[in-house]
C-alpha cells in the first residue's frame, strides 16, 4: 500500500485528504502514465463526486488524454463502458459502501479489471514527482458525454433468458445502481419493486448489503409475497441477496449456490474465491463437479486468478462476484440478473438455499496500530506453528491454517488499524475453543510487537 492509494483505490473523507486538488494530481498521473489515447470517467451519487470528477477529467485532458464522461454510473457499468469504447483506462469516483462523507478514487485497466498495486503504486510514483506530461494548446484531449446504459441493458439481455417473469424488489440504497438495476429488471420482463432508488448522495440505509442494512427490503419481499430481493452497495459492484420467504441469503451461501449455478450452466470448471472463504463453497462446488481455488482478498487477485486458471466464475464472502463470460469488473447488477436466471431454471430461492451446507463461522477484530501489523503477523506466524495442530497453511494473504473439519485466518485489516480473526467449523463448541485460542495468541502477538 502506498500513501494515497489503499487495498481499493484512494478513498478517505471528502475536502480533508480527498480534495479537488488531489484528484486533479491522479488525472495528471493517470494521464502520464497512459501516454494518449482516451479514458472513460464515472462516479457514484455522492454530494462531492461532481467535483472530484470535474478536478480529475481537467488533469487527464492537461495531458492531452481524451475523456468520456458517463455522468452518474455504477462501477460495472464504468467497467462496460471501458470495452465498448475501447478505452485505455477507466476511473470511478466513489467510495462503494463507505459513509456518505467520503469518497474515493478506483482506476480500471483496459480489460476491465482494477488497476494492480504496482500499477497504483506507478501513479503514486509519477503525482510524487511531479513530472506530468504537458500537452501542448492544440494537443490538450477532448472531452464527450454519452451514457451506455441502454447499450448495458440490451447486452445483458443477449445474455440472460428468462421463461418466466417474477417479482423483484431491488434496494439500491441510493446509490449509482438506482439508474440501471431497476431497469434491467424491468427489461428482462420482471414486476419491479424499487426501494432507495432515488439517487441523491443522501443514503437512507447503511451502504453495505448486509442483513441488518437490509430488514427493509426483507420486509418488503415478506409484504409484497416477492420471488427475490436485490440489493447493491454505493457503486453496485456487490449484491446482497433475499430470498422468497424475506429472509437474507448469508454472502456464504449465495456464493455458494451461485457458483454452483455457473457450474451448471458452463460444465466443470475452476472457481476462485479468498482467504477468508468459508469451507461449504468447497463441499458445494465439489459435490458437482468443480474445483476451488483460493487467492488473496481483493478483486483485482480475483479477477488474476480467474485470467490465470480460466475460471468460470469468481467471488468474494462479500457479496463481490466477478463473472468473466461479461467482464473482469465485479458486477452486482449483472449478478442481479443471473440471480433471477438461476430461480428460473432451478426453483425458488428459499429451496435452494437448503442444498448447501452451513458451518460454524465466527469473526473478531482486534485493535492493531497499522505499524505493528507486520511484527504481530511475524509473532502470530511463530505462535501458530507451535500451538495448533492443523493440515494445511495457506499464507498468501495473512495466514490461514486448516484441518478437514475446521480452519482459522489471521489478517491484518487493509483498511483499518485492526487484526481480524476469521473461522470456522462444523460445531459450535470448536469455533468457540477456536476462536478463544486465537483471540488470546492475536492477543499476545500485538502486546508483544
Ligand atoms: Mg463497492
Amino acid at each position: 500500500m502506498g500513501r494515497y492509494f489503499g487495498t481499493s483505490g484512494i478513498r478517505e473523507v471528502v475536502n480533508e485528504k480527498l480534495t479537488p486538488e488531489l484528484a486533479l494530481r491522479v488525472g495528471r498521473a493517470l494521464g502520464t502514465f497512459l501516454g494518449d489515447g482516451k479514458v472513460v470517467v464515472g462516479m457514484d451519487t455522492r454530494t462531492s463526486s461532481e467535483m472530484l470528477k470535474n478536478a480529475l477529467i481537467s488533469g487527464l485532458l492537461s495531458t492531452g488524454i481524451d475523456v468520456i464522461d458517463i455522468g452518474i454510473a455504477p462501477t460495472p457499468l464504468t467497467g462496460f463502458a471501458i470495452k465498448l469504447y475501447e478505452a485505455d483506462a477507466g476511473v470511478t469516483i466513489t467510495a462503494s459502501h463507505n459513509p456518505p462523507e467520503y469518497n474515493g478514487i478506483k482506476v480500471w485497466q483496459s480489460n476491465g479489471m482494477a488497476y494492480t498495486s504496482d500499477m497504483e503504486n506507478e501513479l503514486e510514483k509519477i503525482m510524487e514527482s511531479g513530472a506530468f506530461k504537458k500537452a501542448g494548446w492544440n494537443e490538450i484531449g477532448r472531452l464527450s458525454h454519452v451514457n451506455p446504459r441502454e447499450e448495458y441493458i440490451r447486452k445483458v439481455l443477449n445474455m440472460i433468458e428468462l421463461e418466466d417473469s417474477y417479482t423483484v424488489v431491488v434496494d439500491t440504497g441510493n446509490g449509482a445502481g438506482s439508474l440501471v438495476s431497476p431497469y434491467l429488471q424491468r427489461e428482462l420482463g420482471n414486476k419491479v419493486i424499487s426501494l432507495n432508488a432515488h439517487p441523491s448522495g443522501y443514503f437512507v440505509r447503511e451502504l453495505e448489503p448486509n442483513e441488518k442494512s437490509l430488514e427493509w427490503l426483507a420486509r418488503t419481499v415478506k409484504v409484497t409475497k416477492a420471488d427475490v430481493g436485490i440489493a447493491h452497495d454505493g457503486d453496485a459492484d456487490r449484491i446482497g441477496v433475499v430470498d422468497d420467504r424475506g429472509n437474507f441469503v448469508e454472502y456464504e451461501t449465495m456464493l455458494s449456490l451461485i457458483s454452483g449455478y455457473m457450474l451448471r450452466k458452463f460444465g466443470k470448471g475452476k472457481i476462485i474465491t479468498t482467504v477468508d472463504a468459508g469451507f461449504a463453497l468447497d463441499d458445494y462446488v465439489e459435490s458437482l463437479g468443480g474445483e476451488v481455488i483460493r487467492v488473496k482478498v481483493g478483486d483485482v487477485a480475483v479477477a488474476e486468478g480467474i485470467v490465470r486458471e480460466d475460471a468460470i466464475f469468481g467471488g468474494e464472502p462479500s457479496g463481490t462476484w466477478i463473472i468473466p463470460q461479461w467482464n473482469l469488473t465485479p458486477d452486482g447488477i449483472f449478478a442481479g440478473a443471473l440471480v433471477v436466471e438461476m430461480i428460473d431454471k432451478l426453483g425458488p430461492l428459499s429451496e435452494l438455499v437448503r442444498e448447501v451446507p452451513r458451518y460454524v463461522t465466527k469473526r473478531a477484530k482486534l485493535p492493531c496500530p497499522n505499524e505493528k501489523k507486520g511484527k504481530a503477523m511475524k509473532i502470530i506466524k511463530r505462535e501458530v506453528l507451535e500451538s495448533f495442530e492443523y493440515e494445511r497453511l495457506i499464507d498468501i494473504d495473512g495466514l490461514r491454517i486448516e484441518n478437514s473439519d475446521w480452519w482459522v485466518l489471521f489478517r491484518p485489516s487493509g483498511t483499518e488499524p485492526i487484526m481480524r480473526i476469521t473461522l470456522e467449523a462444523h460445531t459450535r463448541e470448536k469455533a468457540e475453543e477456536l476462536m478463544d485460542k486465537a483471540k488470546k495468541l492475536v492477543e499476545k502477538a500485538i502486546k508483544q510487537a
